[in-house]
């Protein structure tokens, strides 16, 4: 099944069941708190918080995210793009446990003649709050579900909450086992909500409780909310690389044509090499990245959104020649992500012109920046050679990077290719430097800074784990860019 008709199916299904269709939102959050639309949910916030009446009481839709915070997975697990489409469904004030945890059993192990998914069912593991008596009897009794099957967890691992006083409420997380060769087998133990064996697809968060004041999840619930509601969030790219019998998401038909494309300009096939592997991965999901963030109107820049597009740029790029290609690869790449991506979003056709000539020039520019930090990469090799010393000092480490933008990991790669090595302690510790004078004169200068505590009080919110660390241009800068 196509990703675009899992995708239809979801929202058909949902429609059917009396749920307003909403288009996705922009990538860039309607939410001013935070840099990119992270979840389903973000703009819906008002309707959930109670801040506002929803015009409706039940929505449906398919929304686009970008997390920076799994950047470094990306290619790594099977499971972690750093865009992807969150599949949702939404209840303000309307149905509530038993209507979601209902519909979610049924699309995805509903026929497919019916327009539902047709996953096993006795595949399917669900972790719950261990004080959810009530969900794990509508599990238990109405669904039928093996009581082996649903974890119990506690408030740590399966609650959301905003993160400060306002509705709050367990999580209900909707696993896939895919089998053995992914990892031991949960029986009798729990399952690692963490891992790709069991694999998590959606996450139902039931809006119960309001809670108190107090910090992490040590706080008071302080009652029942008389407006319940149900924020859900499934990722489409999961659906589809199980409906497809596909290791991983990279390898769903609307990401894998531009792995095929890197074979082919590179002459090396996907599947021979683990490193060139996880490069490919990389190439494929920061195209797709990129080129949704400059549909959505994100321009390269030096901090904020354009520095996060910048990056995804340039790790794509210099992924490109790790694989063997220093010429430009851009205009080869995201025509083919175009092509993946067209059906469901026309709208990157008619844009076509503006996205290539954003993205081909930041390839240039980038390309640009290599050629002059080599020169003098080379000669800082030269220079530690001529002196008997096989170890590039960390000060020429560091000004290649501040002054050339030039990554570290290039560096050590290009310095191992050299037989050299690299001072990265004094390279840290010049880092260090640069980033506390940073931390200074952002506190000096406050204004137009997005807070950083807003990342993590909504990566709260979502599913109930906070992993969200947002992006810092300068910490992240070694290990990024
Ligand atoms: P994981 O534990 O696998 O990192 P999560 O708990 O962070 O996922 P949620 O915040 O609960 O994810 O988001 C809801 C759903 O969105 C997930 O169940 C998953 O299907 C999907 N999803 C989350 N992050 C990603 C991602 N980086 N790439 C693809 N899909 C994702
Ligand atoms: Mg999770
Ligand atoms: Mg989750
Ligand atoms: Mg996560």
């Amino acid at each position: 099944m196509r990703t675009a008709e899992i995708r239809q199916r979801w929202l058909d299904y949902f429609t059917s069941n009396g749920h307003e269709l909403r288009p996705s939102v922009s990538l860039i959050s309607p939410d001013p708190s935070i840099l990119f639309t992270i979840a389903g949910m973000v703009p819906f916030i008002p309707y959930i918080t109670g801040e506002e009446k929803a015009p409706w009481p039940r929505a449906v839709s398919v929304q686009k995210c970008l997390r920076t915070n799994d950047i470094d997975n990306v290619g790594h697990t099977t499971r972690h793009g750093t865009f992807f489409q969150m599949n949702g469904n939404f209840s303000f004030g309307d149905y509530f446990k038993e209507g979601a945890i209902g519909y979610a059993w049924d699309l995805l192990t509903g026929s497919q003649n019916e327009g539902k998914y047709g996953l096993d069912g006795d595949r399917l593991w669900v972790t719950i709050w261990d004080e959810d008596v009530e969900s794990f009897d509508i599990l238990t009794k109405e669904i039928g579900l093996e009581p082996a099957h649903i974890v119990r967890l506690p408030r740590s691992e399966n609650f959301w909450d905003t993160g400060q006083p306002g509705p709050a409420g367990p999580c209900c997380e909707w696993h896939y086992d895919r089998g053995p060769s992914y990892g031991p087998s949960a029986q009798g133990g729990n399952v690692d909500p963490g891992g790709d064996r069991y694999l998590e697809l959606w996450n139902l968060v039931f809006d119960q409780y309001m809670r108190g004041p107090g910090e992490g999840k040590n706080y008071p619930l302080l009652h029942e909310l008389d407006h319940k509601s149900i924020d859900t969030g499934a990722g489409l790219e999961r659906i589809a690389f199980v409906l497809q019998d596909k290791p991983n998401m990279f390898e769903i038909d609307e990401v894998r044509p531009v792995i095929t494309e890197v074979e082919e300009m590179t002459g090396r096939r996907y599947g021979s090499d683990t490193e060139a592997d996880v490069r490919m991965r990389v190439v494929a999901d920061h195209v797709r990245s990129s080129m949704m963030l400059i549909s959505d109107g994100v321009r390269p820049g030096n901090d904020g959104r354009g520095y996060v597009l910048r990056r995804l740029i340039r790790r794509a790029v210099r992924s490109m020649r790790l694989l063997g290609l220093d010429e430009a690869t851009m205009p080869q790449l995201f025509p083919v992500s175009r092509d993946a991506m067209a059906p469901s979003y026309p709208e990157l056709v008619s844009q076509w012109s503006s996205i290539a000539d954003v993205a081909y020039g930041e390839e240039d520019a980038f390309r640009r920046t290599l050629e002059s930090g080599t020169s003098i990469f080379d000669t800082a090799v030269k220079k530690a050679k001529e002196s008997h010393n096989s170890v590039l000092p960390g000060d020429a480490a560091f000004s290649l990077h501040d002054t050339y933008g030039f990554p570290i990991d290039l560096t050590l790669e290009m310095a191992a290719e050299k037989g050299v090595s690299v001072d990265q302690e004094r390279f840290r510790a010049l880092m260090n430097e640069q980033k506390e004078r940073a931390r200074a004169d952002s506190r000096a200068k406050k204004a137009g800074h997005v807070d950083a505590s807003v990342y993590h009080k909504l990566a709260d919110s979502i599913g109930g784990q906070s992993n969200f660390i947002g992006y810092d241009r300068v910490e992240d800068e070694a290990t990024i860019a």
